[in-house]
C-alpha cells in the first residue's frame, strides 16, 4: 500500500542520513593520521597559456590513498576535514609541500611563473594563516607572487567584509588571488570589482553548453571582457573539447585547463611534460 511505501521511504531516507553521518565520521577517523602515514600526495594539473600554448602555471590537486578506503576524491574528504578542524593541519601540509615542489623545479631548471592552491575558506579565518604562510616562504625562498591562492566564490561571498579584509592583508604581502568556481553561487561581475583578486578561473558548469548554446557563448564572452577590463587574468577550467578550446581562444581566454589537454598528473610526469616544452628563449629569435 501507498502507507507502507511512506514507511519504506522513510526508512530508507533515515538509513541514508545514518549511513552518511557513518561515513563523515570514519573518513574524519581515517584522516588522522594520514599526514604521518604519507596518505596524501600532490597532483599538479597545467594551466595552458591560449597565446602561445605554452606551460607556466598548474593547479595543485590534493589526493588521498588511504590503506583500506581507498582512493577518496577530496570533493568527498575536504568539506569533512573543514567541519572537524583537520583542514587547517592538512591544508599547511599542501601549502608546504607546494612550496617545496616549487623550490625543486626551480632547481630543475624549469620555468614556472607560479602554482595555484587550493585554500578552504576555514585556513583563511584562522589568524595564523597568513604569518604561517610569509614563513613557508622565506625558509623555501620563493617570491609570494610565486604562489597563488585558489578561493571559492561561495567563500568570499559569504562574507564579503571579512574575506576582503583578509584577502587584502594577504595580497599586499604579494601573494596571488584567484577566484575559484566562478559561476557557481552569484556571480555577480560586481563583486569581481570589489575583492582584491588577480584571476577569475570559470567554473565548468559555465562552459559545458559553449559549443552548442549562443547565450552561454555570449555570456562567457561578456564575462571575460569584463574581467579584462579589471586587469584579471581568465582561467577556464574543466575544458574536454577542442570546440572548447577554439571558442575560447577566439574569446580572448588567457589560461585553460582540462582533460582535454591534460589530467592532473603526479609530479614526476608534470615534470616530464615541462621538459618536453622548447625553452622559452628558443622562441624568442623568431620575431
Ligand atoms: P577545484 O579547485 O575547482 O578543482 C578542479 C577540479 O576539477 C579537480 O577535481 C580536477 O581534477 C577536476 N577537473 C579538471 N579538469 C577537468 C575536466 O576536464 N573535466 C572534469 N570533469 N573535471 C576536471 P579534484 O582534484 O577531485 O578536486 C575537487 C575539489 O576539491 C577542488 O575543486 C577543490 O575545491 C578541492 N580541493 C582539491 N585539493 C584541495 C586542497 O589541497 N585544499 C583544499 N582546501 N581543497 C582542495
Ligand atoms: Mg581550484
Ligand atoms: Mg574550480
Ligand atoms: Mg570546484
Amino acid at each position: 500500500t501507498n502507507r507502507s511505501n511512506q514507511h519504506h521511504f522513510y526508512m530508507r531516507f533515515e538509513q541514508a542520513i545514518l549511513d552518511s553521518k557513518q561515513q563523515q565520521f570514519e573518513i574524519s577517523n581515517a584522516l588522522y593520521g594520514e599526514l604521518e602515514n604519507n596518505g596524501f600526495s600532490l597532483n599538479f594539473q597545467p594551466k595552458i597559456s591560449l597565446c602561445d600554448g605554452r606551460i607556466r602555471q598548474a593547479e595543485v590537486l590534493l589526493r588521498w590513498n588511504h590503506p583500506t578506503l581507498g582512493s577518496i576524491s577530496p570533493a568527498l574528504f575536504v568539506p569533512i576535514a573543514e567541519r572537524d578542524g583537520q583542514i587547517i593541519r592538512i591544508g599547511f601540509w599542501v601549502l608546504e609541500q607546494a612550496l617545496l615542489s616549487l623550490r625543486s623545479f626551480y632547481q630543475q631548471g624549469l620555468e614556472i611563473d607560479w602554482l595555484s592552491v587550493n585554500v578552504s575558506g576555514r585556513q583563511l579565518q584562522d589568524p595564523a594563516f597568513s604569518d604561517q604562510l610569509q614563513h613557508l616562504l622565506t625558509k623555501y625562498q620563493i617570491k609570494p607572487e610565486q604562489i597563488e591562492l585558489e578561493v571559492t566564490e561561495t567563500y568570499l561571498m559569504e562574507d564579503l567584509q571579512l574575506s576582503n579584509k583578509v584577502l587584502s592583508e594577504l595580497h599586499q604581502t604579494g601573494v596571488r588571488i584567484s577566484m575559484d568556481d566562478f559561476g557557481t553561487g552569484y556571480s555577480s561581475l560586481a563583486y569581481l570589482t570589489k575583492l582584491p583578486i588577480d584571476e577569475v578561473k570559470l567554473d565548468r558548469s559555465l562552459l559545458t553548453e559553449l559549443s552548442s548554446d549562443l547565450q552561454s557563448q555570449g555570456m562567457v564572452r561578456n564575462i571575460i571582457r569584463m574581467a579584462h577590463e579589471l586587469g584579471l587574468v581568465v582561467t577556464a577550467e574543466g575544458i574536454e573539447t577542442l570546440e572548447q578550446q577554439q571558442l575560447l581562444q577566439m574569446m580572448d581566454c588567457d589560461l585553460i585547463q582540462g582533460y582535454f589537454y591534460s589530467k592532473p598528473l603526479n609530479m614526476q610526469h608534470f615534470v616530464e611534460i615541462l621538459k618536453q616544452q622548447p625553452f622559452a628563449g628558443e622562441h624568442s629569435d623568431v620575431n
